[in-house]
């Protein structure tokens, strides 16, 4: 991608987070709130439908784009966490959909007058192993009716549509564990209150996640997407993208995290000089820069193998591992060069440092990542 689009786009998207200073996420996080103001503008500007093609009504630009948008959010003190997945959701739809399935929602997505931000994957009992999820998808004529729960499922309170895996054929009756699921783009505004439950979780971060419980939900047998008993491959297909995404936003938060504690180092003085001019405060700064720049470097190499459509799952998964660690390291930099004011709500730097937490977890957590390395780069038997 040409490195001047890339500059514009990082230009605009400064510019557009430079409305929506500290004060506005610190009111929305106090109050739980969902940052729609934020989302609207991301959306009026197109930036949210970078990824979507030209011929649906996005942009049709390579991840490397969506990846510097997403960095810049976090790099400007912003969250793309309340939209973010709006871009890479809507693949599944894209490579896996029927043309009338893409006529029928993409436009919507890319004008955003359609919202599909909730991926319902996650289900309490089943974790990390998703081909133990228990919800159910049972075809009865021109429907399906659906059963069970999930957990996790994030902006479902604010996404008109959602991805949806459920479980078409019990696993005992599957040559394989990864047969028998299926993927459906569920209309949310037909069945909230009529077969789906969402429950809003409080957590130590303002994410907007929820539980979602199915009872009899029915759905059109249309909302199928791709064959019926495939939808694990699907899911797994749209992964890639969202641990580059993702990690590009570590990578913004790092460098929040690295700004932040070297102007503070510098303006803040003790003992008659500036913190900064001790090692002690320097160099775990120094070394967040360090690991940052190297994390920096795959996520790049992991969008160029994207965008070039070669297979990048160990660049994917090692990125987000990396970023996510390079961020918390900053973090942890951040929040101990600030002293007492780290706590302090008005500097923005314990909200961020909440907020970064959580990509060593989701959407995979590092575990799973070294998992995947030892068995797909390194050849070792598979450990679970
Ligand atoms: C705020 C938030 C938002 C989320 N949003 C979404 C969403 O929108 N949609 C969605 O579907 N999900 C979402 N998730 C779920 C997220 O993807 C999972 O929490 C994550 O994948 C970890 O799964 P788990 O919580 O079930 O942990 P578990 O699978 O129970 O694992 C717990 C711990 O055990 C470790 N572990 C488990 N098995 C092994 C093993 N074999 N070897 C080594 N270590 C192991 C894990 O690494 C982890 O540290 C979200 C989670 C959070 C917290």
């Amino acid at each position: 991608m040409d490195s001047d689009i890339i500059t514009q786009i990082r230009q605009t998207v400064h510019q557009l987070c430079e409305g929506f200073p500290g004060a506005y996420w610190r009111e929305k996080d106090r109050e739980r709130a969902y940052p729609s103001e934020f989302v609207n503008a991301l959306t009026e500007a197109g930036l949210l439908s970078s990824l979507i093609p030209e011929e649906y009504g996005g942009a049709g630009l390579p991840l490397s784009v969506a990846s510097a948008i997403l960095e810049e959010i976090h790099a400007n003190g912003c969250n793309g966490a309340a939209c973010h997945a709006q871009m890479y959701t809507m693949g599944t739809l894209l490579r896996h959909g029927s043309e009338e399935q893409r006529q029928k929602y993409l436009p919507g997505i890319a004008s955003g007058e359609l919202r599909l931000q909730a991926f319902s994957v996650t289900e309490p009992t089943a974790g990390t192993d998703t081909t133990s999820i228990s919800t159910t998808a049972i075809r009865d004529g021109d429907e399906y009716v659906v059963n069970g729960q999930k957990v996790w499922t994030s902006r479902a309170e604010y996404s008109d549509l959602m991805i949806l895996l459920a479980r078409t054929t019990a696993k005992d009756k599957v040559a394989k564990r990864a047969d028998g699921l299926s993927v459906f783009v569920v209309d949310m505004r037909e069945v909230v209150g009529s077969g789906m439950t969402i429950r809003p979780i409080r957590t130590m971060i303002n994410h907007a996640t929820t539980e979602v419980f199915f009872d009899n939900m029915r759905i059109p047998a249309s909302s199928l997407i791709g064959e019926e008993g495939k939808g694990f491959r699907y899911i797994l297909t749209g992964m890639n993208a969202e641990r580059i995404l993702i990690a590009s936003e570590c990578i913004g938060d790092a460098n929040w995290f690295i700004k932040t504690a070297s102007d503070y180092a510098r303006e803040r003085s003790v003992f008659g000089r500036p913190i900064g001019q001790n090692q002690g405060v320097q160099f775990p700064i120094a070394r967040a820069f360090a690991e940052t720049r190297a994390a920096a470097l795959m996520v790049q190499e992991a969008c160029r193998l994207y965008d070039a459509g070669e297979p990048c799952g160990g660049e994917a998964n090692m990125a987000k591992m990396l970023a996510s660690e390079a961020s918390w390291a900053a973090g942890e930099a951040c929040i101990q060069t600030h002293g007492g004011f780290g706590f302090a709500e008005e500097y923005d730097v314990e909200r961020k440092f909440r907020e970064t937490r959580l990509y060593q977890i989701a959407p995979i957590s590092t575990n799973l990542i070294l998992s995947y390395v030892a068995e797909h780069e390194l050849k070792l038997p598979r450990s679970y």
